[in-house]
């Protein structure tokens, strides 16, 4: 992980380089770039479901509706919307 530099001041006044880590970025749903809840800076994998810690709850929630239609043949691969077509 990348480090970031610090000025920081000594109790004698003097200036001292510090470096520090770089905190990971909160994982974001792949579809509408919200941050998902439930899931540690880097590592965790997040929620016990399916497309956990890839997909908020309401964009795993609309895969889910769409998928089940496509297995019953009640829509065509066609009606399925360009984004979601990688999670049938
Ligand atoms: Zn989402």
């Amino acid at each position: 992980m990348a480090r970031v530099r610090k000025v920081r001041k000594t109790p004698t006044g003097k200036k001292k380089i510090v470096f520090k880590r770089k905190q990971h970025r909160k994982s974001h749903c792949s579809l509408c770039k919200k941050v998902i809840h439930g899931v540690k800076r880097g590592g965790s994998k997040g929620p016990n479901r399916k497309y956990g810690g890839e997909l908020c709850s309401a964009c795993s929630r609309k895969v889910l509706k769409i998928k089940a239609k496509f297995k019953n043949k009640t829509i065509e691969k066609g009606d399925i919307p360009i984004s979601l077509r990688k999670y049938m």
